[in-house]
């Protein structure tokens, strides 16, 4: 077997795919360049660091099952003035996260909340945090699933797991009184250990309806807004937005002002 052949052996056995692959590129380049022993082996290393990196990254966002993948660059400011960027800016440090805390971002459809949230939860990942992201509809389907099937504390576990939990969504279905306490026992158990990202298109005002109680719904807010971030989005929707500016190019003929 010739050098490079045992070299590559070598790697493969270790599972340092990245070396094996980039070697005979990186031996010329050394040669090339007459790197020191260090100097190259740092190169070698650096690489494999990097693309473990690389894949453990990608598994975080895979596993965080976002809707999509949108990013805060994707994100425009300027269009969404009721958001000062610098409490979103400081979201995305993770302090948050690290302190257990929590964020809540409310308001109408369409006004950035969902994207928000993944941007948020792509750079934990980035940052080598583990992320979940689920709607509150889903997240009380699977509790009550576990409920039902015995195994409510295991989930319970599992979603105590995550850095971060996303939950998107409050509002839009009303939840019922079995729902409503198993929630609260979620949002009790990751109380100060683990951060909650909450969307929400009702007020704070409004949970008590939504949560079918004012009891269960303000022990929740209780909990949550201990130590808490709110955001309060005001505005158009930017989807309808998007819509009105190609309606207003048409607009000499069909005007319509009322969208
Ligand atoms: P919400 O969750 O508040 O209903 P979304 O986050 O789903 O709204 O936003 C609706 C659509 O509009 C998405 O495609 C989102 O990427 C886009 N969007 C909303 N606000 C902005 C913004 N300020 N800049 C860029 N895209 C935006
Ligand atoms: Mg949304």
């Amino acid at each position: 077997m010739g050098e490079l052949e045992l070299l590559s052996h070598h790697c493969q056995h270790l599972r340092l795919t990245r070396i094996a692959q980039r070697l005979p590129t990186l031996l010329e380049q050394a040669a090339q360049q007459e790197l020191s022993y260090s100097a190259f082996l740092h190169t070698l290393l650096a690489e494999e660091v990097a693309s473990r990196q690389e894949k453990h990254q990608a598994l975080r966002v895979q596993m965080a099952r976002f809707p999509f993948h949108k990013t805060l660059d994707a994100f425009d400011w300027k269009a969404q003035p009721s958001i000062d960027p610098k409490v979103i800016k400081e979201l995305a440090t993770m302090r948050f996260v690290a302190n257990g805390a929590n964020a809540l971002l409310l308001g109408p459809p369409g006004v950035g909340k969902t994207h928000l949230s993944v941007a948020l939860g792509l750079e934990a990942c980035r940052l080598g945090l583990r992320v979940m992201f689920t709607t509150a509809a889903a997240l009380i389907t699977t509790l009550g699933k576990a409920l039902y099937e015995n195994r409510l504390e295991e989930r319970l576990k599992l979603l105590t797991q995550p850095k971060l939990l996303i939950i998107d969504e409050i509002g839009y279905i009303p939840i019922d009184r079995q729902g409503a306490n198993l929630f609260f026992q979620l949002v009790s158990r990751r109380y100060e250990r683990g951060a909650i990202l909450l969307t929400s298109n009702q007020s704070l005002g409004a949970w008590g309806d939504v949560f079918g109680d004012a009891v269960i719904a303000s022990a929740i807010l209780d909990r949550l807004l201990h130590h808490a971030t709110t955001i309060n989005i005001k505005g158009d929707s930017y989807r309808l937005r998007e819509k009105r500016k190609a309606g207003l190019v048409r607009s000499s003929v069909t005007a319509h002002p009322e969208l």
